[in-house]
């Protein structure tokens, strides 16, 4: 038996023909096996198999496990027999829940993926009794349980106005099902079990974290009632799906258990049939190749960028549940389906654009793909110089502390895009194939800590990349565009103009930039936009813009990029006076000094749902505002900061659940961060996007590989985006403000830089409107710091403004000479009396920025992403790049923006004079630096 994979490069059809057995179907398709090194061979695909090439496409990967090689006529021919499985595009891995919904209809898989799972009572006790059932798996007493895990989701549950007390006895029916089932096994003498675990198959393209296994056989957990013998026949595919999972690590299990916990609380008086809660099934090889190939179908369709119909399955429309949701989404996007369309499509340009953004999230979703397939693509040393992984580690601990396990190990160089309060794969040496578990990270040093639900021999760390982005974005758009406001529609559309209203009180008294901010925000009936360049106290008005809203008794939502930009603007408001706001996160996302404020989901229902029905201003990030929690929610206006780094979809989140919108934000800095060049416009936009990084709090994607090349369709080419698709890297704010620039105003005073730092970025990229708020502002020096001398700095750092060329060479993304040279570049200002924290150092590159924070442990190193936000005193900027600038040093010019205009007092530039000068925006810079 032989094992096959490669690209197709032809598919033929599907015909019968006569054979021993009788009539059988077959197709033949040709691959290049070696994973298209190799000459092209002929792979039959007989019986079931032969459907695969219904939805096959020429260029996608194929895998065939266990065929039949032989050879006719001196050509080498391979065959599926009785063992043989086949897995298309095995890189691309699928959920088990998906297949489950892809089973009962395909469109029915499409629908929950485009309307998200909106707030409902079955799902939150769904989720408790889950809770429960790991509970009770973990030895814990069962009212303890319920109690714990009902006040838990109080929130949930006051905003869906159920009584906790009756949600508890709701659960203890459930809960006894469990808890009985539970001792039977121990009555049996003992059990082997293992709850939620995390597995990934790389073989056969899946991922899923199955309830419970108990002695290797998966057991699925299900809160409605079946009262047949047998379990529902979607609930086994599940459960197989979960058996493939655990066929790949070698304990291939022959028997699979549903658990119905509704069938405890029947009556049997009133009900008939079987009421045994838990229904064992045999997991056949029928079943399993059955899974795969609708596995299979979904890759395919999802990769090629195909929207189900339903025709694909014989789901009966009359008995789905989903028909209403199925007709309408098919009338309002005028989409083929099996259940017929009812009332009016959008309008085309609404259509248009719902298509275009939809094809730019899928791509998106499969650069994702790509980043989990590197998983097991990757050696573990390129996971860590792509920053994807922390190796090597030393487990030096692990311990119990409230049900979940903490977990320690040393690391001896802690670089990566890892940080605290990411979840991520705990390993003990291989995230796919050893034993892992998803954990949290709590703390990162040179002891790492994190929790997971099981111990883990902690080996090693990955980033775990997350869908949630893409689905996030989905859910937004669809809001915006199925169920938005028709007024808010001809807007974005950009059907009619904003509109604005004349406001005449003045609320800043001395900036009247800010306050012409205010007014322009306080007066839009549709939207306003803040342009806010570096340092002009854009939080401030902000702050100001949210108490002026509320004066006037509309409720607010506050929203931005990342959990940092909430807090502060939180900040900038309580010391404003106000501090009526109510934020929502998790607690690891929320500042210390804002937790206070923090909506607890955990308590009594009424309380918890008033606080946050009542609240006048509300404060999340955008990728919380599409939570189900915040999508109940309504606003008159949505204020939404750093609205220059979403992605449009991720804007409408927000904006989807308030009248009237207020971006705040600068497109002459960090623009959103992309994966897939399909989404970005360009390919030339993204490179060198290794080094560009999100906050690791927002639950948005992050950015591209080590590789410097980004994702465009599939690893062998074939496209996930046929057709317009819509460019993410450009933010509805950049769109806006250029469409619409009377809606805009930009604040041009600036409190943070010199005048001779400003003057750059102020000429380059705001046509010279920056001015310094003051004079002393405008002349500071580090002189003025106190403790400095500036005669201890060597002349060449007298200048507010330096550039120095150190005569390095590039290797890759580092340059010795320039880590030396700014080395001794910032121990010169610490000598000269400046305090470590007060100078930054920003290289282009993480690889970079890792070998100056070698050098120098207690200054802070960063990519230019980290830094957006902040200042220090003092700024020193590598460039690393030598020769020639054959690739962009800051991937996008307007990073350098961002890199300059960090510093106050002193900027000193570090770089290759001859290459800066290639490229005539460098050059100008050093011209203006010299
Ligand atoms: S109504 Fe028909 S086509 Fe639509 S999701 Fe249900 S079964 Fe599928």
């Amino acid at each position: 038996m032989a094992e096959l994979r490669g690209p197709i490069v032809d598919v033929g059809e599907t015909r019968s023909v006569s054979t021993q057995y009788g009539e059988r179907d077959l197709a033949e398709v040709t691959l290049r096996p070696e994973r298209g090194q190799a000459e092209p061979v002929t792979l039959t695909l007989w019986g079931k198999w032969s459907e695969t090439a219904e939805y096959t496409q020429t260029g996608m990967e194929v895998l065939a496990l266990g065929v039949e090689r032989e050879e006719f006529r001196g050509e080498i021919q391979y065959a599926t027999a009785g063992d043989s499985r086949i897995v298309i595009e095995p890189d691309y891995l699928v959920n088990v829940t998906d297949v489950r919904s892809w089973v009962q209809c395909p469109r029915m898989h499409y629908l929950n993926t485009l309307s998200g799972v909106p707030l409902n009572y079955p799902v939150v006790k769904g989720t408790v009794v889950h809770e429960v059932f790991s509970d009770l798996l973990r030895g814990g007493e069962v009212e303890a349980a319920i109690d714990d895990r009902v006040a838990e989701v109080g929130l949930d549950l006051g905003l869906l106005d159920r009584d906790a007390d009756e949600v508890r006895k709701d659960v203890s029916d459930h809960a006894r099902a469990i808890d009985g089932w539970l001792s039977q096994g121990t009555l049996e003498g003992g059990d082997e079990w293992r709850s939620e675990q995390t597995l990934i198959s790389e073989r056969y393209g899946l991922k899923g974290r199955a309830d419970a296994v108990r002695r290797g056989a998966p057991v699925e957990l299900k809160t409605g009632k079946n009262t047949n013998s047998e379990p529902r026949f979607q609930d086994k595919v599940q459960v197989a799906c979960y058996a493939l999972l655990l066929d790949e690590r070698g304990e291939p299990p022959d028997t699979g258990t549903l658990l119905y916990t509704k069938n405890a609380a029947l009556d049997r008086n009133e009900e008939s049939g079987d009421l045994s809660p838990a229904k064992d099934f045999s997991l056949n090889e029928g079943l399993l190749d059955y899974v795969l190939r609708e596995r299979n179908h979904l890759a395919a369709m999802a990769v090629a960028g195909e929207i189900p119909t339903g025709y694909e399955a014989n789901a009966t429309c009359n008995y789905c549940f989903e028909q209403d949701t199925c007709m309408v989404v098919s009338g309002r996007l005028d989409q083929e389906s099996k259940a017929g369309r009812i009332g009016e499509a959008i309008p085309e340009e609404e259509r248009n654009y719902f298509e275009r953004f939809y094809r730019a999230i899928e791509a998106e979703r499969g650069a994702v793909h790509d980043e989990y397939a590197k998983l097991w693509t990757q050696t573990a040393t390129e996971r860590a110089d792509a920053d994807r992984a922390l190796i090597d580690l030393e487990p030096v601990g692990k311990k119990e502390v409230d049900g979940r396990w903490e977990l320690r190990a040393r690391c001896s160089d802690p670089v990566s895009k890892i940080r605290e309060g990411d979840v991520v794969l705990a390993s003990d040496g291989h995230p796919v194939r050893g034993n892992a578990e998803m954990a949290r990270v709590v703390s990162m040093g040179e002891e790492i800590v994190v929790t997971a639900d099981e111990p883990v021999e902690l080996r090693r760390l990955d980033v775990y990349p997350s869908e949630i982005g893409a689905d996030r974005m989905l859910t937004a758009l669809h809001d915006a565009l199925l169920a938005g406001d028709e007024d808010q529609k001809d807007v974005l559309i950009d059907r009619r103009d904003p509109v604005f209203r004349d406001v005449e009180e003045t609320f800043i008294d001395n900036n009247p930039a800010q306050d012409r901010a205010v007014r322009r925000a306080v007066g839009a009936d549709d939207c306003a936009l803040i342009h806010g360049p570096p340092g002009t106290g854009k939080t401030y008005t902000i702050a100001r813009t949210v108490r002026a809203l509320v004066e006037r008794g509309e409720r607010v939502l506050l929203s931005a990029f990342t959990n940092r930009a909430v807090d502060n603007a939180l900040d900038a408001l309580r010391d404003q006076g106000y501090d009526e706001f109510v934020r929502v996160g998790t607690e690891h996302g929320v500042r210390e000094d804002i937790q206070e404020y923090r909506l607890e989901s955990r308590g009594d229902p009424d309380e918890r749902a008033a606080e946050l029905r009542e609240a006048s201003v509300v404060a999340a990030t955008t990728a919380s505002c599409g939570s189900r929690i915040m999508r109940e929610g309504s606003f008159d206006v949505a204020v939404i900061d750093e609205a220059s780094q979403l992605t449009e979809p991720a804007t409408l989140a927000a904006v989807a659940l308030a009248d009237r919108f207020v971006l705040v934000g600068d497109h002459q800095q960090l623009p959103p961060v992309v994966q897939s060049a399909d989404a970005a416009g360009t390919v030339e936009t993204t490179e060198h996007g290794d080094d560009s990084a999100d906050d690791g709090t927002t639950g948005a994607t992050t950015a591209t590989d080590g590789s410097g090349v980004v994702a465009s369709g599939t690893a062998n080419g074939t496209s996930r985006t046929a057709g317009d698709v819509a460019d993410l890297s450009r933010s509805l704010f950049e769109r806006l403000i250029e469409t619409h620039p009377e809606a805009a105003v930009l604040l041009d005073t600036q409190y943070r830089m010199a005048q001779r730092i400003q003057a750059f970025s102020s000429n380059e990229f705001y046509d010279g409107r920056l001015r310094p708020a003051s004079p002393d502002i405008a002349a500071q020096h580090v002189a003025d710091l106190p403790e400095v001398t500036s005669d201890a700095l060597p002349d060449r750092l007298q200048e507010r403004v330096s550039f120095v060329d150190p005569d390095g060479t590039a290797r890759g993304n580092t340059n010795p000479a320039e880590v030396t040279a700014v080395a001794e570049i910032v121990e010169a200002y610490a000598a000269a009396g400046v305090a470590r924290e007060d100078i930054g150092v920003i290289a282009p590159f993480r690889a970079q920025a890792a070998a100056i924070r070698r050098e120098l442990p207690a200054v802070t190193v960063d990519t230019v992403d980290r830094f957006q936000g902040s200042a220090k005193e003092v700024i020193v900027v590598s460039f690393v790049a030598t020769g020639d600038l054959d690739s962009p040093i800051f991937e996008d010019f307007r990073r350098v923006n961002v890199a300059l205009t960090r510093a106050k007092k002193a900027l000193v530039l570090v770089g290759d004079r001859d290459a800066l000068a290639t490229d005539e925006r460098y050059a100008r810079m050093v011209e203006w630096a010299e």
